[in-house]
Order: structure tokens, then sequence, then C-alpha cells
């Protein structure tokens, strides 16, 4: 018997605005597609913390049991700077900018991407496909929609016909915008001349000459409309209807919008079933973001080098603040609340160590079982991290109680508490156990530090052998010391 069997998951399903229970379309199985990130800069950290909450859920729907198959796409092309298909193409635009190929600009970022998500220890999903690498299917779901009579082309250019699927359809079903409301309150844009309707977006674009990311079409040179490539993708690898489609709330429109309306003109019928958004980081009390420039990068946070933090915080750390707050719930990071979080975190891991050396005795006044039902409960509820995090400090209490023998454990509920705060500590928070309170980087500077104190006692004391061989030593391990009128200081390579 699985977990799942026995601990029905409620999720906050956007479609509906309500809290449904999980029913996957294939028993035991999960279909997962969560948007990817545009590689054209590195990522914020508010990126992280979209990519983290589906994280998070991948790594529950796991430990239930169900055979996940997780999708996580890199936009490498398509998404133009305006939503209403102005601009330029963000990649493209980098490239332009930097002088090198759009290639090497997607490189650059999908492999800074990758390490900060290894830094936070984010499990890897199934597929990871790309934008560029699924052209083909997007031309083949371009025609299809063309052919069944929702779509037009303009100018080397095809546009989704809004109005006209709405006839039988709804457009904004997902938003809860009115069609009529949308109309009225579009910009005029030079792009919109070749639209039937305002709305309409796009699903090719014509490439103008001056365009490097550019591939051949039934409609000419262009490239796919950047809502295309989720379609495509996504029922390419998990199937034309799928269970649950993730992504950060500001994704909802129009950008899930249109994916649903592209996907029920190709197939006829609603491509998911749970549709779950994660709320935004802010910082300063507002949307952290690329475009603003209101956001800060994680390696500012974990090296410390940032203006707005009294000190480096290490990954872990950075993750639980995270999950210490809900998915749909909007975060805003502070100083404080990561020195809070820090502060939480140790003690947790304190108790964590303190669980290897409890004594037991014949009976418990803990009810484990009941606790461990509460950790599972508020998981249920819609993954709710911060209920369960008071649950596991909860079970920090009763160990402090235990350790100072102020209350009784038998083995098997030790054995029980140790697996159960363990399993979602590490496998579903993904949390990992780094006594770093002090951030590894300044024990590091601390020890340094010593060894060259004790290298200029030495010189002091003419005793050279002693002195060279901390300087070749440190040199060996990547630590260079370098002597100056200021005194010694030191890189780390
Ligand atoms: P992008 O690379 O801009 O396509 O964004 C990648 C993901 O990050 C999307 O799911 C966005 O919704 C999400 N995102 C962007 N800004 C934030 C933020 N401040 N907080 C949380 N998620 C965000
Ligand atoms: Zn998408």
């Amino acid at each position: 018997m699985q977990l799942y069997q026995s601990q029905p998951l409620k999720i906050y399903n956007s479609l509906s605005g309500k809290k449904e229970v999980f029913e996957p379309l294939n028993e035991g199985h999960v279909g997962m597609y969560v948007c990817g990130p545009t590689v054209y800069s590195h990522v914020h950290l508010g990126n992280c913390r979209t990519f983290m909450s589906f994280d998070m859920i991948f790594r529950y729907f796991k430990h239930l049991g169900y055979k996940v198959r997780y999708v996580r796409n890199i936009t490498d092309a398509g998404h133009l700077e305006d939503d209403a298909d102005e601009g330029e193409d963000k990649i493209s635009k980098k490239a332009r900018l930097e002088k090198i190929e759009p290639m090497e600009v997607v490189q650059r970022y999908t492999v800074d991407f990758h390490n900060i998500l290894q830094k936070f220890n984010f499990l890897p999903p199934s597929i990871e496909p790309t934008a560029t690498g699924h052209i083909i299917e997007q031309i083949e779901i371009i025609k299809d929609i063309q052919n069944k009579g929702f779509a037009y082309e303009a100018n080397g250019s095809v546009y989704f016909d809004v109005k006209k699927f709405n006839e039988q359809n709804h457009y904004g079903k997902l938003s809860g915008r009115k069609l009529e409301d949308m109309i009225s309150s579009t910009r005029e844009l030079a792009a919109q001349e070749e639209k039937r309707s305002p709305q309409d977006f796009a699903l090719w674009k014509k490439a103008e000459p001056q365009h490097i990311m550019r591939w051949p079409s039934p409609w000419g040179d262009g490239f796919p409309g950047w809502h295309l490539e989720c379609t495509a993708m996504s029922t390419k690898y998990l199937g034309e209807t799928f269970d649950i489609h993730g992504g950060g709330m500001d994704l909802k429109f129009p950008h899930h919008e249109c994916e649903i309306a592209q996907a029920e003109a190709s197939f006829g019928q609603a491509p998911v079933k749970y549709w779950l958004h994660a709320n935004m980081l802010t910082l300063n009390g507002k949307k952290m973001s690329k475009s603003t420039g209101n956001n800060i990068l994680p390696n500012e946070i974990f090296s410390g080098e940032n203006d707005i933090f009294s000190k480096a915080f290490s990954p872990t750390v950075v993750r639980f603040f995270m999950m210490q707050a809900h998915y749909t719930s909007i975060l805003d990071l502070s100083n404080d609340a990561l020195l809070a979080s820090e502060k939480g975190y140790n003690r947790l891991m304190d108790a964590i160590d303190a669980l290897e050396n409890l004594k037991v005795s014949e009976s418990s006044d803990f009810d484990v079982a009941t606790w461990r039902q509460s950790c599972y409960d508020a998981m249920n509820d819609d993954f709710n991290t911060p209920v369960l995090i008071a649950q596991l400090f909860e079970a920090v209490k009763h160990i402090n109680l235990i350790k100072e023998g102020k209350e009784k454990v038998s083995e098997a509920d030790l054995d029980m508490l140790r697996l159960t705060v363990k399993t979602f500590v590490f496998e579903v928070l993904g949390l990992e156990k780094k006594h770093e309170g002090q951030g590894d980087s300044q024990i590091l500077s601390g020890v340094i530090e010593l060894l060259i104190e004790l290298r200029n006692q030495a010189r002091t004391n003419k005793d050279f052998d002693t002195s060279d061989k901390i300087r070749d030593q440190l040199l060996e391990l990547g630590i260079q010391l370098k002597d100056g009128k200021e005194g010694t200081s030191f890189t780390v390579s």
C-alpha cells in the first residue's frame, strides 16, 4: 500500500478557486508541468521561490508514493519584452547588447540556473525541454489551430483569434477576466494593427531581417509565440490532458490563459486538471523583478556581498525561510526575517542532533503517532509548510524535554519520531544539515586569519620553516597569502 492511499491530499485549484481533493488522471501517477525560467539573465531570489515551491510539491508527491513525471522547461526563445507581442525577444536583445550568439546567452544562464538550484538542494525535474528544441511541434499545433479556424495569418505572423474562440469557449476562465473589459483596456501598439482584435495573441511572429533567432515555417521565417511553447512541451510529454500545471501567480494572465485557449482550440479539451500558482517574493514590500531592478541574486545572499543584509546566509537557511510561508502567500524578504529563520533552523538542527542520543523508557509522555499524523494533515492541506514547521517545533519542544529528563519516550516512539522528523525536514522540505549559523565563508575567514597570525609570530621568531610551511600548505589548498604594507591579505580560488 502506498502512502497516498491513506493520506488524501487537498490542493487549491486556481481554475475553480477552491481546495479540491487531488485525484490523478492515472492512478498512482502524477504529471506536472511548471513554466521554467527565461534564460536571458541570472535568476533572482523571487524566481527561485516559485521553483522552490514546486520542488517541495514534487518532493511531497514522491514521498506519498506517486510516480511523478515533472516537466519544467527552459524558455530560450519567443519571450518578448512586452506581453502584447511587442518589443524584442529577451534573449535576442541580450545577445545583441553583448555581441554574442543567442545560444551563448542561453547556455550561460541555463548553467547559472542549474548551479543556483543545486545550491538550494532542488531535485532535478524528470524532463527539462527547451522551446528551441520543439519548434516543429509548435508549428504543427499552429497549423492545427489554423485548420480548426481559430487562427489567422497576417503579414507572415499567425495570431490566435480570441473572439472566435470565445464564441463557443470561455477565454478568461482562469484569470476571471471578461473579454469585453480586456478589449477596452488594451493599449494601441504597432503589432495590434495586424490583429483582428487587440486581445488576439501571436502564435508565430514574422522575423524582421535584423532578428537573429529565426526558423523557416509555412508562413516564412519567424519564431514561435511564448505561450505556445508550453502547450507544445506539456502535451508532448504529459498528454493532451494532464494533472498539474504550475507557475508564478504573475503567469496566470495572459500566459496560462492563452495556454488553455491554444490547447482547447487544438485538442478540443481542457489541458489541465489542477492549476497551481505560487505567490510572489517581495523585497521592501515590492515584487522582486528582473526588469525593475528590485531584486537580489541568491549568490549575493550566500556571499554576504550586498547592501541589504547584515551578514551572509546559507542556501539551506534561505530555503527554510521560504518554507516558513505558504506557497500561495506573498512573502517579504528582510534582514530580520532571515535572522529569525537562521535561529529557528539552528534550533531544529540541534534537536535533530539530540535525537541520536535520547534515552528510552518503557512508555512515552508524547503521543508521537498523533503528532506524526498532524504533520501529514498540514501537508495534505494544500502543502501547508508553515503549519508543518510549527508541528516540527512541537517535536523540538518534546525532544528537548526528553533530553532534560522531564519527559519519557519509548523505543518504538523514538524510532518513529526520528524517522518522521528527518523525513519531513530533509526529504519533503529539502533542507540540508549544515551547521553554518555564521555562514561557511565567515568560519573559513576566521581560520585563515588565525593561521596568518601564527605565521606572523613564526616570522617574528625567525622560525621561517614554520612560516613557509603555513604559506605553502595554504597555497596547496587554493588560499593565497599576499603580504603588503597594510599586513597580510588572502584570496581563495
Ligand atoms: P521568468 O524567468 O521571468 O519567466 O520567471 C520565471 C518564474 O519566476 C515564473 O514562474 C515567474 O512567475 C516567477 N517569478 C518572477 N518574479 C517572481 C517573484 N518576485 N516572486 C516569485 N516568483 C517570481
Ligand atoms: Zn509557460
